[in-house]
């Protein structure tokens, strides 16, 4: 019985990459006949951007013209410099006070490298390592392919920063050490951010890019995604050898309901993230030390990496309840020129390690369609069907990665016989190419 599930939601997770894949295929023989940014959206555009009216002040509230962002990560950052770039003012919220580490593989793809570099950041100029191959192992099976795009590897402590900080450069109001706790639509449609005991501010447009938190007043719908997991990040320094085996390479292994990625990032620190159920790390004792041991009795392979690693950081960072597969919907409920970007519109499985896609275009698009005339409402639903297809081949296959060491083991023999299904899932599971508008 039980491995006719197990075989039942293999094929399902085939199923639908195949069906995905067929799409995608016939999709490419299509013309392309509704160029996105058109300018003719179909709801009536409710101009928030219009130049007009604003005044009023009293003491920690204000209306603005400003456009404010809340959020100074990828997309954040990302949406700032492409308004000030358009002459916009804009005011961007950023909870921490200083660089600060984050969960992330840090695998940077060619489009996200590309859009920094437009935004005036090159990755490679701060340390970025090169990536070109992928290699997946399960027990003592591994395949290495070559990767569809030369990547880049990257610590988001150090390009958030640069981000922020050419921000800064070009203009834009960076406040730091601000967290937004609420955002409220008021009886004037503008939309009131209250910053706790720091004050409020008010705007007609509010850009949300506050990636895996959520604010009150506009949480995102807990209904649809995958949820039930925690993610940890520690970075290490290896020996010569161990090092030298990583170059080039983004690693994933696949553990029982867990998996867990290498890859090394700037000056050979090698930034090590696993995600894992939280009922395999509950089994661990909840702790890191416990994880660890547990991982190093399932896999040698891990064990030989973890001997004498050398800790980079005093202790690792987690997060846990990822909802892996929102996208959000638009809905009539939805506050007017409350724009959401980066994780707060759409989250990927961390396999894919194209998060900072998703951040990247979600914030040129939305700036684009703002400054177009567009509403948030018409930006959300354009979005949605931008990620539709990415979510349609990852979904199935990190439910498949989590769920039974079969599945695990099928992927690495389906990959071992079919090795170009590496490079094709790397490419479905990436933002379309077309969407990837970088700023001109
Ligand atoms: C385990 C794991 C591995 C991943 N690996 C990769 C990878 O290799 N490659 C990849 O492309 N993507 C990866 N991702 C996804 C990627 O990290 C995210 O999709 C991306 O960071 C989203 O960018 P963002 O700007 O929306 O959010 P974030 O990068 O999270 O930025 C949000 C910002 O908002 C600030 N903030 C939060 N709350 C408030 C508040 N109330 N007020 C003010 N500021 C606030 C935060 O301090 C932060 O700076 C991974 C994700 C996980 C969980």
């Amino acid at each position: 019985m039980l491995c006719l599930r197990l075989a039942e939601s293999m094929l399902q997770g085939m199923f639908n990459a195949l069906k995905v894949f067929h799409g995608a295929f016939c999709n490419a023989l299509l013309p392309n006949h509704k160029p996105f940014l058109s300018g003719n959206y179909a709801e009536p555009a409710r101009s928030s951007n219009a130049k007009g009216a604003l005044r009023e002040t009293d003491g920690t509230r204000f209306v603005t013209e400003t456009n404010v962002i809340i959020g100074g990560g990828v997309a954040g950052a990302t949406a700032a410099l492409a308004l000030s770039r358009a002459g916009r003012p804009v005011d961007l919220y950023e909870r921490s006070s200083s660089a600060s580490h984050k969960i992330c593989g840090e695998f940077l793809s060619r489009e996200v490298s590309a859009n920094m570099r437009s935004l005036g950041v090159d990755p490679a100029r701060l340390g970025a390592r090169p990536i070109n191959r992928v290699r997946l192992v399960h027990g003592n099976r591994s395949v290495d392919e070559p990767l569809p795009f030369p990547a880049l590897a990257l610590s988001r402590k150090v390009l958030d920063e640069a981000l922020l900080e050419h921000a800064r450069a070009c203009g834009v109001n960076v406040i730091r050490g601000k967290a937004a706790r609420r955002i409220e639509q008021l009886d004037d449609g503008s939309l009131e951010v209250s910053f706790g005991s720091d004050g409020s501010t008010k705007a007609r447009t509010v850009f949300l890019a506050t990636g895996k938190h959520d604010l009150r007043g506009v949480k995102r719908a807990a209904t649809g995604p995958q949820r039930g997991y925690v993610a940890l990040k520690m970075y290490y320094r290896f020996n010569k050898k161990k090092t030298e085996y990583l170059r080039w390479v983004t690693e994933l292994i696949f553990l029982k309901e867990c998996y867990l990625g290498l890859m090394l990032v700037e000056d050979d620190q090698v930034n090590f993230c696993f995600v894992i159920s939280e009922a395999r790390f509950a089994e661990a004792g909840g702790t890191w030390d416990g994880v660890l041991q547990q991982f190093s009795r399932e896999s040698a392979y891990v064990a030989a990496y973890l001997a004498g690693a050398e800790p980079l950081l005093d202790r690792p960072i987690a997060i846990s309840s990822i909802p892996y597969g929102f996208v959000h919907s638009p809905s009539d409920s939805d506050p007017l020129g409350l724009w959401r970007l980066g994780d707060q519109i759409a989250v990927i499985p961390s396999f894919t390690g194209d998060g900072m896609g998703i951040a990247t275009c979600s914030a040129v698009l939305a700036a684009k369609m703002f400054l177009e005339g567009a509403t948030s409402r018409e930006f959300h639903h354009h979005f949605s069907g931008v990620v539709r297809r990415q979510m349609r081949v990852s979904k199935p296959l990190n439910g498949m990665l989590f769920r039974h060491t079969i599945s695990q083991n099928a992927i690495i023999w389906l990959a071992s016989l079919f090795p170009t299904s590496v490079r094709t899932i790397a490419r479905l599971t990436r933002v379309p190419e077309k969407a990837m508008c970088g700023l001109d």
